[in-house]
């Protein structure tokens, strides 16, 4: 198209790059760009260093720049850099990592599903159950129950399910047959189940700690009560691993930790440390029985990069280092660690509650009253942590924060003291 005279392609200086969740009026001019990452450090474009206290977007687990992933990931490239899983057709990193992470798994005779993200794999899983009581002869057993204050991707089903409600607001007609319980109420789930009838409901989905919705662990002995619930019902289980996954919580899926033992569980994020995009669901043998045992059920649903080769060479690479390493064992270290120095900011005024200990994952919650003062508060003490040369994430009515696995706990110190810092300064 033909631009007017005198018009130019967008006003200068402006970014053509739409970011996700921003106020693309305010950041139109004003991108934080980085440049380069090493380890727990990041660089922005003038070269001022910063500490990843969010490891990106809950990611990145092994840390950043890490020569072993560029190398396998090059020689993947320069072998087969994908080609589709579609039909009968395979590729070696596809089922070596399948292959690994159903082994990781806590389910007997576990199949891998694998997707480009965390969204896709939340769809898919949902879909997946859906379409596994179809089979069983229970095509009505088609809602799903999710809990307020969850978050489960930004994709159709995803959106429909969140129980973050702004992120719902105009789309809640998505996913029609989603409902949503409150947290850590495993009564309130038995409550809606029988409200809806059992025999309609397929599925129930949950975090093992919250993570997008202001990191909440569980109460003691819920998440049981609620896989209890699940399966007295006949009600699939599904844990939402994305962030919990891989060594978030200390173990592979997270669940672990309570000893579950999920109909499926969803992950991405940490599976590649976020080198390459890669997801996926894990299902249980009995989820999968219906389409591999019987003739004629092809599973209609996939994604064009589902298997990717390059990307799936990439998560062996991680796993491997995650091993080698025992990044698993390190986190388990390091979140009380990190607990303990956060719990320092409880004395401060505008602090009503450090919430975590259960991974390396915490958050810091701010006073409704300095909220209600101010509601771009919590931009402005991300921006103020910032300047100061940590990097943190406002979420919702708290600061969170997540480091790559590989920090060494000193730091936590410094992260605490930042964060008094820009609270008192804001
Ligand atoms: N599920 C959970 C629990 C998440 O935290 C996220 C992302 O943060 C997703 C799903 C969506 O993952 P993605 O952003 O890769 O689509």
């Amino acid at each position: 198209m033909r631009l007017p005279d005198g018009q130019t392609k967008g006003a200068q200086g402006d970014t053509a790059l739409w970011h996700p969740f921003a106020d693309m009026h305010a950041v139109r001019r004003d991108e934080f760009i980085v440049d380069r990452a090493d380890d727990v450090w990041v660089y922005d474009t003038e070269g001022r260093r910063y500490l990843d206290a969010t490891a990106s977007l809950w990611y990145c687990n092994i840390g950043h720049g890490r020569r072993e992933i560029a190398e396998a990931v090059a020689a993947q490239l320069t072998r087969l850099e994908a080609y589709s899983v579609f039909g009968d057709y395979s590729n070696t990193p596809a089922r070596e990592l399948a292959h690994r992470l159903a082994g990781y798994a806590p389910m007997a005779d576990a199949k891998v599903f694998l997707t480009s993200g965390g969204g896709d794999s939340v769809d898919t899983a949902v879909k997946i159950a859906l379409t596994y009581w179809r089979h069983q002869g229970r095509p009505e057993r088609t809602h799903v129950i999710s809990r307020v204050g969850s978050y489960h991707g930004m994709h159709g089903i995803g959106t429909g399910l969140g129980g973050i409600d702004a992120n719902r607001n105009g789309f809640d007609g998505v996913f029609p047959t989603a409902s949503r319980v409150a947290n850590n109420d495993a009564a309130a789930l038995r409550a809606e189940i029988e409200r809806l009838g059992a025999d309609r409901v397929a599925a129930f989905i949950a975090e093992p700690v919250i993570g997008a919705g202001g990191v909440v662990p569980p109460a003691p002995g819920y998440l049981e009560a609620v896989a209890g619930i699940c399966e007295q019902y006949g009600v699939l289980f599904v844990a939402d691993a994305v962030i919990c996954g891989f060594g978030r919580l200390g173990t592979w899926y997270g669940v672990e930790r309570w000893g579950l033992r999920p109909d499926m569980i969803t992950f991405a994020k940490g599976v590649t440390s976020g080198y390459l995009p890669l997801g996926g669901v894990v299902a249980s043998g009995d989820v999968a029985a219906p389409f591999w045992d019987e003739p004629g059920r092809p599973f209609r649903h996939g994604q064009t990069y589902a298997g990717h080769a390059t990307c799936a060479a990439a998560a062996m690479a991680n796993l491997d280092i995650m091993e080698a390493e025992n990044l698993l064992d390190r986190a388990l270290k390091l979140e009380t660690e990190l607990h303990t120095a956060l719990l320092e900011l409880t004395g401060h005024d505008a602090v009503t509650e450090v919430r975590g200990g259960i991974g390396v994952l915490s958050a810091v919650e701010i006073h409704p009253d300095v909220l209600a003062r101010d509601p771009g508060v919590l931009g402005k003490l991300h921006l103020a942590a910032r300047r100061r040369g940590v990097l943190i994430r406002p979420l919702i009515t708290s600061l969170a924060i997540s480091p790559p696995l590989t920090i060494s706990s000193e730091y936590f110190a410094h992260i605490t003291e930042v964060i008094a810092d820009a609270l008192d300064e804001v």
